[in-house]
């Protein structure tokens, strides 16, 4: 008989890896209210600058929709590509000191299709361990060979490299594939050694901004840029849902590859292209990220982000717990105390290493941060 999905819900529920929905009922914003546990100190968004629900935004979107409409009808391919999409793209490059850049409907989608259009039969795909799932699955469906290396081992990138040359054919690219501030646990990736290993090696390397746009470096043009290494990246990709507070996703690359995007990357060409009111409102987004204001919001951020921990060196804060149960008994735990912080299981980290996964953003008050860490002091630490 054809399993059931009701047993397989069973055993997720069995094993603590079930996940239900909650029902947000207020925007996106550090004050929120849960359906069934009432107003609570929100500390799970990527909401990093605090531009999702800021009235400067909510009123250019608004202002958009009535200029450029809503919807965009099809594919920038079949339907002629407007010129808000256009113009996001050259603000974009520009900014990201890169020839050219192409956006998507979501990071996801980004991912994705980029390495999937990159890399086919014969090449190498060499991922960290702790990448997140969009990277993996671009790399499965690209149908390249792939390769992970312990999170940010570099003597480990280095052998697989190495086996990645002996493997691929005359063409043959070898992709590698980090994150520049890692999703699930805050480290940082050491991007000038992959940066020397890779340029030695003679291969291609991916990086995703995604926490870390609008976040680092001058301008919060991402940790790339806070290395002076973005010409040495060959592509640049990140979100446009995080620091910038809307929706989309990007890469950065040179005008050939990003043209090759154009005609291979599936999740560009047969996806309907976000709506122009949303690309014009993204750049908005980046004027605010790129300016003095967004000088302002990073120093905020970064104060917040130092009150609660002084180590801390990106606005995610893991605090490791190993069992999920420990790990959701201590988000409920906060919960009653009216703080959201999300239990972080396995798939989306490895296995026993479940989290308390604690986000910070520029729109937090300091008051709100301190209540939050008399909280976790109170927390009991893990058994084992
Ligand atoms: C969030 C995230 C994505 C996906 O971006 P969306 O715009 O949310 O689809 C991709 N990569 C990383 C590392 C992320 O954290």
């Amino acid at each position: 008989m054809m399993r059931r999905p009701e047993d397989e819900l069973l055993e997720l529920e069995q094993a603590g890896l079930r996940r239900y929905l909650r029902r947000l009922e207020s925007p996106q914003q550090p004050n929120i209210n849960l359906a069934g546990s009432g107003p609570c100190r929100n500390f799970s968004s990527n909401d990093y600058l605090g531009l999702a629900n800021s009235e400067e935004l909510r009123t250019i979107f608004a202002e958009n929709i009535l200029k450029y409409g809503a919807g965009s009808g099809a594919s920038r391919l079949v339907c002629g590509t407007m010129d808000q999409h256009f113009l996001l793209e050259e603000s974009l490059a520009e900014l990201k000191r890169s020839e050219a850049a192409l956006t998507f409907s979501s990071g996801f989608a980004a991912a994705t299709s980029v390495i999937s259009a990159l890399c086919g039969k014969g090449d190498v795909v060499i991922l960290d361990k702790l990448c997140h799932a969009s990277l993996i699955d671009g790399a499965r469906l690209s149908g390249a060979k792939i390769r992970v290396w312990p999170h940010n081992d570099l003597n480990k990138l280095r052998t697989r490299i190495a086996w990645a040359k002996r493997q691929v054919g005359k063409n043959g690219r070898i992709l590698i594939v980090t994150e520049s501030v890692f999703s699930m646990d805050g480290a940082r990736a050491p991007l000038r050694d992959i940066v020397e290993i890779k340029n030695q090696q003679g291969a291609l390397l991916l990086l995703d901004e995604a926490h870390a746009f609008g976040v680092f470096g001058p301008q919060g043009r991402g940790l790339a840029a806070e290395m002076a290494l973005e010409s040495e990246v060959d592509f640049q990709m990140g979100t446009f849902s995080k620091a910038a507070g809307l929706a989309g996703g990007y890469v950065c690359a040179t005008r050939a590859f990003i043209d090759l995007l154009v005609n291979r990357a599936r999740g560009f060409i047969y996806s309907t292209a976000p709506s122009p009111a949303l690309a014009a409102t993204i750049e908005s987004a980046l004027e605010i990220i790129a300016g003095e204001d967004g000088d302002r919001k990073r120093d905020t951020l970064w104060q917040r982000i130092h009150l609660l921990d002084d180590d801390a060196r990106s606005a995610i804060i893991p605090i490791l717990m190993g069992e999920n149960d420990t790990a959701l008994t201590a988000s409920d735990v906060l919960l009653e105390k009216g703080f959201l912080v999300p239990a972080i299981r396995y798939p989306t980290v490895p296995r026993d290493s479940a989290r308390l996964r604690v986000t910070l953003s520029a729109a937090h008050e300091e008051e709100d941060v301190i209540a939050l860490r008399n909280a976790l002091s109170e927390l009991e630490p893990p058994t084992d």
